[in-house]
């Protein structure tokens, strides 16, 4: 009995032993497993990264290839990726514009409507006033004249608290600048058809239409007295807006929902232009950089996946790896591959995080912005948009490394194409005289995203040299897009011989 119970007494020993040793067998192969599955999740990280590279020969490539695609776009119709679409502005503002105008400013997700009291010579902005709405998602694929007429009712909304003083004299319509940020093919400055459609619009029976008279009729069905006197688009409107308070403003850029750039042009170096040569011997050109598309930019399998699976594949390529409304996207796909491949999120790949475009910009740029400790604005950005809860610092600290690579890679080819348009005209060097050529900037992405906006100043400079770097001004030109259409539509208005 005794040896019975020691036997019992070994045996529960032994087993008792080789349960300890099961445990840390156990532990072992967690901590094996989890610092595999670590491994792989750095080893997509690194491979993202080099994907990604943007270094100063690729960016010079970049910043060629933008100069030639621009030659071939001016050259011919079609000639390029590149439209370079003539505006029809052949004189930007001068200073002399006077009057009350309106401004109508589309082409993302939010649209605004401006009122500008103009003074004249002296008298500058004397007053503006503007209201803002969203689009309803809905419209942005539904018909032209539920697009128009939503538009149409909001101007009208705005038309009718217009203060006495604002009133128009008598027999002079009210007069408007439409800004249409989607590309469009002009014939005069108010008139132009819709190419096609971006930045997630698609609305296919506008497509060929006329933008100025699907406006213009969906004014008359909402009651509005209003004629059209300018259609641009926000580069244009940037620019002469730019223009109005610095004549050194030569170029603008677009860096919001998605990205456009847009620059004076010589007029005769537009083989396309058949027009009579204007009198300034200049011509705005609409670059429409956004469809911009080369081998040398570098795309990564998260990119041809968002593209192939976007409205609108294949085009716009430039404006997927550079604008605001897909870099959450591209770091959203990225953290879906670490969760299958290598459990970043746990075992699961949290539900939430698979929702198409769910990660937004202006989400990311705050979590790339955590400068907190413990980076609990990260922790609370994956809890409240991904439901991802408990996140460890380690991990955090990867998803802004993640963010950085996007951003990076954005910022530094915006600053390439900006090269590149330099290049065009001969700015690329520095300036007999030490001229300066200012840059308007605008959209929420650049105003917003610092990181963003801070490294593709610096990319700019590097890429431009210190010297011409020191002539080269980006200026951020506070909607200047809508202020601009105001302007346009005053230089262009029916009532220039009766100044008031
Ligand atoms: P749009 O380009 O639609 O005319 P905006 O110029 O206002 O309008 O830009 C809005 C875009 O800017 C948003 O779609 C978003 O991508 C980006 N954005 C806005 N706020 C931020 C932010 N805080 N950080 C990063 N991006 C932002
Ligand atoms: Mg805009």
């Amino acid at each position: 009995m005794k040896e019975g119970m020691g036997k019992v007494a070994v045996g529960a020993a032994v087993i008792g032993a080789a349960a300890v040793v099961g445990v840390a067998a156990l532990v072992v192969r967690q901590r094996m497993k989890s610092s595999g599955r670590w491994a792989r999740a750095v080893a997509i990280v690194k491979e993202f990264e080099e994907k990604c590279g943007t270094h100063e020969v690729k960016l010079k490539q970049v910043a060629d290839a933008m100069t030639v695609e621009m030659h071939a776009g001016l050259a011919s119709e079609g000639g390029s990726k590149l439209k370079m679409l003539i505006s029809y502005v052949d004189n930007l503002p001068t200073g002399d514009e006077e009057g009350v105008f309106y401004a109508l400013d589309l082409g993302g997700t939010n649209f605004r409507v401006l009122r500008v009291q103009l003074g004249g010579k002296t008298g500058g902005i004397v007053h503006q006033e503007f209201a803002e709405a969203s689009i309803p998602p809905a419209l942005m694929c539904g018909s032209s004249d539920d697009l128009f007429d939503y538009i149409a009712e909001k101007l009208a909304a705005f038309v009718d608290e217009e203060e006495q003083r604002f009133h128009q004299p008598a027999d002079r319509q009210r007069e408007l600048g439409f800004t249409f940020s989607f590309p469009v093919m002009q014939t005069s400055i108010n008139t132009g058809t819709i190419i096609r459609w971006t930045k997630g619009f698609s609305i296919d029976d506008a497509v060929g239409q006329d933008v100025v008279s699907e406006l213009t009729k969906a004014l008359k069905r909402k009651g509005v007295e209003m004629r059209v006197a300018a259609l641009v688009n926000d580069t244009i409107g940037t620019l002469a807006g730019g223009r109005y308070t610095n004549n050194d403003v030569a170029v603008a850029v677009i860096l919001g929902t998605g990205t456009n750039a847009a620059y004076i042009e010589r007029a005769q170096a537009i083989p396309k232009w058949h027009g009579p040569l204007p009198k300034s011997g200049e011509m705005v050109i609409n670059m429409e950089w956004g469809n911009f598309r080369s081998s040398h930019l570098p795309l990564t399998e998260y990119d041809i996946a968002l593209d192939a699976e976007s409205l609108n594949p294949s085009e716009q390529i430039f404006e997927k790896i550079t604008s605001g409304m897909y870099l959450g996207e591209i770091l959203r796909r990225v953290l879906v591959r670490m969760a299958e491949e290598a459990s970043f999120f746990g075992d699961d790949v949290p539900p939430k995080l698979k929702i198409p475009f769910v990660l937004r910009t202006p989400d990311m740029s705050a979590i790339h912005h955590d400068s907190s400790s413990d980076l609990r604005v990260v922790g609370a950005k994956l809890k409240d948009i991904l439901e991802i809860s408990n996140t460890s610092l380690k991990t955090r600290k990867v998803v802004i490394e993640l963010c950085n690579i996007v951003a990076t890679r954005g910022a530094r080819l915006a600053a390439a194409g900006i090269l590149g348009v330099l290049k065009k005209m001969g700015r690329d060097t520095p300036r007999e005289g030490g001229g300066k050529t200012v840059i308007a900037m605008d959209g929420g992405l650049y105003e917003h995203y610092s990181e963003y906006r801070e490294c593709l100043e610096k990319t700019l400079s590097e890429l431009l040299g210190e010297e011409t770097a020191s002539s080269i001004v980006v200026e951020h030109s506070n909607d200047g897009s809508g202020i601009g259409a105001a302007l346009l539509a005053a230089s262009h208005s029916l009532y220039l011989d009766e100044k008031l």
